[in-house]
């Protein structure tokens, strides 16, 4: 059998980084439909390729995919002439090289991935990227697999891929995988039939779109009359001292104490739950149309100032428009004419799927304000962006009461 020696000139181009001398070589020496010779030429250039620095390897490895697109090579040959590159011969390890290291065209791996009989299913090779990700970004190469692979993830495959993410953390101890679930969380889609939507929310007779619009958020802070409360009806003591941890009960047995040395905006919002409750139960608790709490959700008012993202930046902040803390991190102010940030989509909690911003429920901030997106107080408790203390825990029963009572109207079916 005649030997080829494809090093002849081959150190010399690779240094050069003449790929189109390689090619050369590829073409003189490949013969077509000879797979056993050809396999003896890749091994060798191969071995060469591999004591060259990293580069060198991953041209050749492009050169051999365009060899392949070029010359429309057959499935069994495409396989012989790209197992070479992986140690062990296995075929996928050499897809997702292609998929990860760019050493060739979207496009020609695609034409290889289509052509292969040889190769593990999708999932298969998502779960196989846990392990042999090495440094780069877990989602470009996946959605260079999908790609390549023509396959769109359904929710099922997300699930079979979050159990495989599992095996490969116990495997690997890899502390760092927040990324990869938060990629494949991403990939979820909605399903309106597995969707429950919230207790709270209700569509009343008359409500409509219009109100979004007609409905004030609240008065703005210089303008409101300051609703003082010196002496609390006895269901409301009773009803935020629930709140207060034991310890502190049990040093004090004057329940009143604890409303004056309240923070300003909690004695607000405490008001306002009582005036708003109050309303609800003298109608017999039958809910009133179009009500600021039922459009825009509870107050939790910053005292001092208006809220940013209020209608010209005045009023109260209300649960579904405050943007006053969203934008905490970085120091520029809110810009209204971004429009809306905070409602994301998804719950901050078990990520899953709001489907409208009238469906969520945000944090109340114990200085005012509103933060995050919800799905459900549970979700809201077991993820909280804040630590919850007393004051917290206060506001999060007068919303959770505010909502019980009147709810929010559903949006959901306006757009
Ligand atoms: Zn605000
Ligand atoms: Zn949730």
């Amino acid at each position: 059998m005649k030997t080829i020696n494809p090093s002849l000139d081959y150190n010399k181009n690779m240094e050069l980084g003449r790929t189109k001398t390689i090619m050369e070589t590829l073409y003189h020496n490949l013969k077509k439909d000879d797979d056993k010779h050809n396999k003896t030429v890749i091994e060798t250039l191969v071995i060469k390729a591999r004591t060259s620095d990293e580069e060198v390897f991953f041209n050749l490895l492009g050169d051999v995919c365009d060899y392949i697109y070029q010359e429309k090579v057959k499935s069994d040959s495409v396989k012989t002439l790209l197992e070479p590159f992986d140690e062990e011969e296995d075929l996928d390890c050499v897809i997702i090289m292609l998929c990860r290291d760019f050493v060739t065209s979207n496009q020609i791996t695609k034409y290889i991935v289509q052509k292969l009989r040889y190769l593990s299913d999708i999932i298969s090779m998502l779960s196989l990227l846990f392990y042999k990700k090495n440094e780069s970004n877990y989602s470009l190469v996946a959605e260079n697999l999908l790609y390549s692979y023509e396959h769109k993830l359904t929710n099922e495959d997300i699930e079979s891929l979050m159990e495989n993410m599992k095996t490969y953390i116990n495997d690997s101890k890899d502390r760092h995988t927040d990324v990869l679930i938060k990629y494949l969380e991403s990939k979820k889609t909605f399903n309106s039939d597995k969707y429950e939507a919230p207790y709270w929310i209700s569509l009343s007779e008359g409500e409509n779109i219009s109100l979004l619009s007609s409905i004030p958020v609240g008065e703005t802070y210089d303008a409101k009359e300051l609703v003082k409360y010196d002496k609390l009806p006895e269901y409301i003591e009773s009803f935020f001292y629930e709140f207060v941890s034991k310890d502190k009960r049990d040093d004090d047995d004057d329940k009143s104490f604890f409303y004056k040395d309240l923070p300003e905006n909690i004695k607000e919002s405490i008001n306002t739950f009582l005036m708003v409750s109050n309303e609800a139960e003298s109608k017999e608790a039958k809910v009133k149309i179009g009500t600021p709490e039922r459009v825009w959700g509870p107050i939790n008012r910053i005292v001092g100032r208006d809220c940013c993202s209020g209608p010209k930046g005045k009023g109260p902040c209300r649960m579904l428009l405050c943007e006053c803390l969203e934008g905490e991190d970085d120091e520029e102010l809110y810009d209204p004419s971004v429009g809306m940030t905070w409602f994301t989509g998804k719950c901050d909690g078990c990520n899953g799927f709001i489907p409208d911003l009238s469906h969520a429920i945000r944090f109340p901030h114990r200085h005012g304000g509103w933060k995050g997106c919800y799905c459900s107080f549970e979700c809201l408790l077991s993820e909280p962006p804040y630590i919850i203390e007393d004051e917290e825990n206060i506001l999060l029963n007068i919303m959770k009461q505010n909502i019980n009572h009147i709810g929010i109207m559903d949006r959901s079916s306006f757009c």
